[in-house]
Parts: C-alpha cells; structure tokens; sequence
C-alpha cells in the first residue's frame, strides 16, 4: 500500500508545482507556450503564442489535431 501513498505525495507536491506555476505566469501575464511545434518541430511564431496560450503545436498541425478529432 506504500506505493499507493508514494503516489498520492508526489500528485499532492504536482499539484502544489502546478498552482505555483500558474501563479508565476499569471503574474508573468502569459501562460507558457511551447517554442516548437509538438508535432514538426517547426518554430511557432511569437504572436501565436501570445494568443493560443499554453499552445504546444504550429497552427497546421493544430488543424491536423483537430480533424483527427
Ligand atoms: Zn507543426
């Protein structure tokens, strides 16, 4: 049963991770948008950034994604 507490400490400290994070970009003003395309690794523009916050794909690949869906 330890692993099951092993594992409900270390989401508990995640989480704890995660709002400070959050914290530091809303304070930042942004959320953290990936530099790179997840899928082709292609640059994503700064603007694209700034605006799909927390974005992790170019926008074809995001198209892609989404008709995939
Ligand atoms: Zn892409």
């Amino acid at each position: 049963m330890s692993d099951v507490i092993d594992i409900a400490n270390e989401h508990a400290d995640y989480l704890l991770q995660m709002s400070i994070a959050q914290h530091q970009r809303r304070t930042v003003g942004h959320a953290t948008s990936a530099e790179f395309c997840a899928d082709c690794d292609e640059a994503i523009p700064p603007l694209r950034r700034e605006k799909v916050q927390g974005c992790q794909t170019c926008v074809d690949c995001q198209q892609l994604r989404e008709r995939r869906v």
